[in-house]
């Protein structure tokens, strides 16, 4: 059982040397077949040239280093892609996460879990951002509907099968949880440490409020209706075109039979807008129908995935 130890770094050069320290002993400790990959999200600073020296001493530290920033999402996603490993483990590279804690994770993985989440139950941030996130957590649970008290703790376990196949853009590694739930992986959390940034200075600020707010509807979207994009602009489009014909409709026949002027009635103009919006919509709806097909179809995808088959051979299916 191999395990990658996946790590996105951005402008750390006081932390790298100290983390990968600690990994290591980890892994040493727990007599792990393992790698630790680092993955140089286009830092400044001399993060990379610590890294490089580290890794001539050690075969089993891997560095990628990308031409430019291209986020935190990136750069986990370029970790996973190179692993070899049969488990996957991420964390932040700025020793807010606890190596010790690896071996914890994998106990729960080996209980039969696709994904084992870190909850930081102490969680060592600011408080507006300790409360913020609460909230937004509580949010994401009540919309995606994966019960879990911390999403956004990058110090999580997954089968490397899942991992490879997250699908990540933007800033979706906060949402790991609910794209692995969408490729129907089993997941849990258990509490971790967490410690206070020491050296180096968060990336983020509180703006991302509002991109965690649009890539959650993004989420509860995908969750329900990617495959049948249809069903959730077509049904909008189709209630909204005949309650606007509706009202269009009865305005017409007071106009004709009884000779009403309705010119200045505003309910005419919104049963126009009604029309127009639910043809609008149903043709967004057939657009993303197609779109779901070159999706699928253009990287030949399939609309589920497998855990296991028995007596089914692979070449006759
Ligand atoms: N990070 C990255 N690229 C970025 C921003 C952040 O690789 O564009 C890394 C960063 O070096 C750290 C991890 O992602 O290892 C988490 O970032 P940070 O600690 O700033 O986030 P916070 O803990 O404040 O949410
Ligand atoms: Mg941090």
């Amino acid at each position: 059982m191999k395990i990658s130890v996946v790590v996105p770094v951005y402008n750390e050069e006081e932390n790298v040397e100290l983390l990968y320290k600690k990994i290591k002993d980890v892994m040493i400790k727990n007599k792990y077949e393992h790698e630790i990959i680092f993955v140089d999200d286009g830092s400044r600073d001399k993060t990379f040239e610590i890294m490089k020296r580290i890794a001539q001493n050690d075969n089993d530290f891997k560095v990628i280093k990308f031409r430019r920033n291209f986020g935190q999402t990136s750069a986990m996603a370029a970790g996973f892609d190179y692993a070899t490993g049969d488990i996957i483990v991420s964390m932040d590279g700025d020793l807010q996460n606890d190596p010790e804690d690896i071996p914890k994770l994998l106990e729960k993985l080996e209980e039969g879990y696709d994904v084992v989440s870190g909850w930081r139950k102490d969680r060592q941030d600011e408080t507006k951002r300790v409360v913020l996130s609460k909230m937004a957590n509580w949010l994401i649970g009540k919309i995606t509907k994966v019960r879990l008290h911390d999403y956004g703790c990058s110090l999580k376990a997954y089968n490397s099968d899942v991992a490879k196949n997250l699908h990540m853009y933007g800033e979706l590694h906060r949402f790991i949880p609910v794209l692995a739930n969408i490729y129907g992986a089993q997941i849990t959390e258990i509490p971790v440490r967490h410690h206070k940034r020491q050296f180096g200075k968060s990336k983020y600020n509180l703006t991302r409020t509002f991109r965690v707010i649009v890539d959650l509807i993004l989420m509860y979207f995908m969750q329900k209706f990617m495959t049948r994009p249809i069903h959730f602009f077509g049904i909008a489009g189709f209630f909204l075109f005949v309650l606007g014909f509706s009202i269009d409709a009865y305005l017409a026949f007071e106009k004709i039979f009884f000779g009403i002027n309705i010119g200045n009635r505003p309910l005419l103009l919104m049963g126009v807008l009604f029309i127009i919006s639910g043809i609008n919509l149903g043709g967004i709806g057939i657009i993303s129908e197609f779109l779901t097909r070159i999706y699928y179809e253009s990287q030949n995808k399939k609309i589920y995935n497998i855990k296991t088959t028995i007596n089914i051979n692979e070449k006759t299916h």
